[in-house]
């Protein structure tokens, strides 16, 4: 199900957004929880729930990362009452796991021997020393402040974020500028605020893996240093 249609879910004539804006106002959610997304699993009688959210923390900060764990293991728990009264068949539902640790999107991350830009990603700009060829992910800004995207990147008419065209991902953006023998990956790759926004995805962070680890095994092999692989000699999916 994508995001789109999970928007769309209605109960008793009103859209999931409706009930949740209603919740909020009763005081039943806090206003960070702008939606409520339930997902389909493998276990007919189980769904993933993405919905909690909290603003104005510091992900690098142990202190912060403790009050947002605290806050949104709380609000799963509102969630939960929200959606046993309000989705038929959910009455006796119950919260079977949460994710061990908080998750953060974005704290502070390398800067690479080159770097992915917005304009590369808006471009779909192609490169002949790709590590990750055609990603492809909306920038997806969430509001720092609220539920929701950040303002300037939602196109209003569809309340989407802003569309991209599938990119490529220089094998620069995995090598630290100043460290030898460290490949990077996922979400802390060299990449700008806005292009971070669309290669933090699973999919892409999983291919910037691989590609790290072609490129170390291919050092290895070749006896140099991982800032001298040349990428067009790896195998890489297209
Ligand atoms: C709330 C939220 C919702 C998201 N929703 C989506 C979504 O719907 N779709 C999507 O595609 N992406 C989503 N993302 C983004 C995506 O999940 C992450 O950007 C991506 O998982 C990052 O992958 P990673 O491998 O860089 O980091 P992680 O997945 O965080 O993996 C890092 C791993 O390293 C481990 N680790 C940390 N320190 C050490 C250590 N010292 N020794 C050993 N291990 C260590 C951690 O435990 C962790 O398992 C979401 C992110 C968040 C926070």
């Amino acid at each position: 199900m994508s995001h789109a249609e999970a928007r769309q879910f209605k109960i008793q004539g009103k859209s999931g957004e409706t009930i949740v804006q209603e919740e909020i106002a009763a005081g039943a959610l806090p206003p960070e929880v702008g939606v409520i997304r339930l997902y389909g699993t493998p276990v007919p009688t189980m769904n993933i729930v993405n919905a909690t959210q909290v603003n104005k923390l510091n992900g690098t900060k142990s202190e912060d990362l403790t009050k947002a764990e605290i806050t949104c293991r709380k609000q799963a728990f509102q969630v939960l009452d929200v959606v046993r009264r309000h989705l038929a068949g959910y009455e006796k539902a119950y919260i079977s796991g949460m994710p061990a640790v908080i998750g953060v999107r974005e704290t502070r991350r390398f800067e690479g021997v080159a770097r992915l830009k917005k304009a590369d990603c808006n471009a779909g700009r192609r490169r002949d020393d790709a590590i990750v060829h055609s990603a492809n992910f909306c920038i997806d800004i969430h509001n720092p402040a609220g539920a929701g995207q950040a303002a300037q990147q939602q196109t209003y008419v569809t309340g989407e974020a802003e569309r991209v065209k599938p990119y490529d991902i220089p094998y620069g953006a995995l090598i630290p500028k100043e460290v030898d023998g460290l490949l990077l990956s996922g979400r802390c790759i060299s990449a700008s605020h806005e292009a971070l926004a669309s290669c933090r995805v699973m999919r892409t962070a999983m291919a910037t893996g691989i590609g790290a680890g072609a490129a170390a095994a291919y050092a290895v092999q070749n006896n140099i240093e991982l800032r001298d692989v040349p990428p067009q000699k790896l195998k890489l999916l297209e």
